[in-house]
């Protein structure tokens, strides 16, 4: 392809704009959203990386996604984009119950649609989402848990977005003879269909004992995280000096569950005790996600009883806890600094692809020998998927 050519492509190409736009509008409209607007996420040592650079991500757990618990009307896309715009969130995680009482194991499609209606939006914001096994005895589900990670798997495979959880917290079990056993099964049958997406596995005794992990952690798979879960009403510097010790341990640990206030949900705001962890994770780049986004009348809710199931919330629809975890969301991005944009790629210019540009900032150029073309115009001039910048 010669300069020349490229230059009577591009002649033909804006003569067939206005019917390629219909195209490409209809395909959108048709098609899956391609949005690939969060960088991938991988481990390397104690650290989760995003494009490959140090970064953490703060977010909201969403409540049990139990039938008839009263936090599954906040599984919604509304809700969704709502933290990703109002509150600042980078992170959702979708906490579906397993085994309890309207849980996943007696209700499979409601659950699994309020989880997959979750992860939907949270692709549509360019936001990370935790799809979560909330289980506290997951061992005793292990077939269950493999083929709904499987589904997973398959639907989400291919995105940025998507972060498995498989074991939320395991109760005062073995780390080596128990969870471990579990996790290495879940983790086999998930990097089977898809070998990157970061996976996050509980500890033992409500995923505290991370230190234990650390001395015998799993081995011959990529992107593994450790679960650390703390309630700043409850857990203190001892939970501080155990994460530490798993960090030492050259672990990565992920804090899918947090809260501002006592472990059992209830109690008031620990504001100094919040605080220290809040330093703790910014620290040591560690990903969180509060507990809990919902209603409830308890000390975790973020939302007081009869807030809206669809955002919109405002400052006397939260809760203290809510106020101070929406300042903590909101104000995380300036201790994780965004990747830098990808590099290399090609233009897909209505259906023929060039390369890129590396000096020239706008139109077409010529660099090695080949046309080329600009990102700006690249994407400005053609915005709509698929064209545009592609792998
Ligand atoms: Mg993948």
């Amino acid at each position: 392809m010669d300069r020349t050519d490229a230059w009577a492509r591009t002649r033909v190409a804006f003569h067939t704009t206005a019917f390629l736009c219909l195209a490409a509008f209809a395909a959108a409209l048709s098609a899956a959203p391609a949005h690939a607007a969060v960088a991938p996420l991988s481990v390397q040592g104690n650290q989760i990386k995003a494009n490959g650079q140090p970064a953490s991500f703060s977010g909201n757990s969403l409540f049990w996604s139990n039938t008839g618990w009263g936090g599954e009307k906040y599984y919604n896309a509304n809700a969704v984009a709502w933290l990703k715009n109002n509150w600042k969130s980078t992170l959702v995680r979708a906490a579906m119950g397993v085994d309890e009482s309207g849980g996943y194991l007696s209700d499979p499609v409601n659950n699994k649609n309020r989880v997959l209606a979750v992860a939907d939006a949270a692709i549509a914001n360019d936001m990370y989402v935790i799809i979560d096994w909330h289980s506290h005895r997951a061992e005793q589900n292990q077939a269950q848990a493999i083929a709904f990670f499987q589904d997973m798997a398959r639907r989400y495979g291919n995105t940025n977005n998507v972060i498995y959880e498989i074991y939320n917290e395991p109760l005062q079990v073995s780390w080596s003879g128990t969870i471990k056993p579990y996790a290495q099964a879940v983790i086999a049958a998930i990097r089977a269909i898809d070998p990157d997406n970061l996976i996050v596995v509980g500890t033992p005794t409500w995923s505290q004992d991370v230190d234990v992990a650390s001395r015998d952690p799993i081995t011959g798979y990529a992107n593994i995280a450790y679960t650390l879960h703390f309630y700043a009403g409850t857990h203190g510097q001892f939970l501080r000096d155990k994460a530490q010790t798993a960090l030492n341990n050259g672990i990565a640990l992920f804090v899918t569950e947090w809260g501002a206030v006592n472990a059992d949900g209830n109690g008031a705001v620990a504001t100094s005790e919040t605080n220290a962890w809040v330093a703790f994770m910014k620290q040591h780049k560690l990903s969180n996600a509060n507990w809990a986004l919902n209603d409830k009348s308890e000390g975790a809710s973020a939302l007081v009883p009869g807030a809206s199931s669809t955002g919109g919330w405002g400052a006397s629809q939260l809760t203290a806890s809510g106020t101070l975890v929406k300042s903590i969301i909101g104000g995380w991005a300036s201790s994780s600094p965004p990747p830098p944009p990808p590099q290399g790629g090609q233009c897909n210019w209505w259906g023929t692809r060039y390369p890129l540009c590396v000096t020239t900032q706008s139109g077409w150029g010529w660099e090695n020998n080949k046309s080329c073309i600009s990102r700006s115009t690249c994407t400005t001039e053609q915005p709509v998927p698929p064209y545009g910048i592609v792998p």
